[in-house]
């Protein structure tokens, strides 16, 4: 039944008029002006061209460590003051509110898949720009959720990546725990670097880049880098999309 519904909504994705998924304007307009493509590829992502231009990333000055702006603080945020991380760097694109938090929600609750190339672009001008020539270790799903749900989101955009020709290596999985949302931030933390290992015999690059959709604690990317320092990584970053 589940699957069904899924397959439905896609399609209604693909046959309906689209709009914007951050505002809801109509994209009619839109796709006038762009000629009226004759496929999904061409159509671009489902967002008005105002959502696209208001969009700001995080404005540098940044924590030199995880990344977030930073407000009077100069050099590290105080969340990352006498803490050793296991990655050299965590660079989130966006902060994860406004428009930004609307159109990856969309993304990942409702299943808005077409926007995963927009979302896989805004990524692959990170990498080349910050990290050339790195490899792309996606943060792994839950056991059996591609099975359970057909689809992961950050596995989606590894995908696009890849298919743009960053090469992806997915070194990592992700060990059955309890659902990490519902522990409090120190359980938390002890869970997560329980919850990811190396793959068996998995063969690591020296130099990667960490995909994750949200970095929220850190604890997530903290697992998984200690995971990929312990495996003989030495140059580690870890880019998410956004940071909440
Ligand atoms: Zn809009
Ligand atoms: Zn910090």
């Amino acid at each position: 039944m589940a699957t069904r519904r899924r397959a439905l909504r896609l399609l209604a994705e693909l046959l309906f008029p689209r709009s914007c998924v951050a505002c809801g304007a109509g994209l009619a307009d839109e796709m006038l002006e762009a000629g009226l493509p004759g496929g999904m590829e061409e159509l671009g992502p489902p967002l008005c061209q105002a959502c696209v231009k208001s969009l700001c990333s995080i404005c540098p000055p940044r924590c030199a460590a995880c990344g977030r702006g930073l407000i009077s603080e100069s050099g590290l945020c105080m969340g990352c003051r006498g803490r050793d991380w296991s990655f050299d760097e965590a660079y989130p694109l966006f902060e994860y509110e406004g428009s930004f938090r609307s159109i990856l929600g969309a993304y990942k609750f409702r299943e808005r898949r077409s926007l995963a190339p927009f979302l896989a672009s805004l990524a692959a001008s990170a990498i080349t720009a910050r990290w050339p020539g790195r490899t792309l270790v996606p943060v792994p799903p839950r056991p059996g959720k591609l099975r359970a749900k057909g689809w992961d989101q950050v596995e989606l955009i590894a995908r696009q990546l890849e298919r743009g020709g960053i090469r992806v290596a997915r070194v990592l999985e992700r060990l059955p725990s309890a659902q990490q949302k519902r522990l409090g931030l120190e359980a938390r933390s002890a869970n997560a670097s329980a919850a990811y290992r190396l793959k068996p015999g998995a063969r690591l690059p020296r130099a990667i880049v960490l995909l994750d959709d949200v970095i929220t604690t850190g604890a997530t990317a903290e697992a998984c880098c200690s995971a990929l320092r312990e495996g003989g990584a030495t140059e580690l970053a870890v880019l998410a999309l956004a940071a909440d």
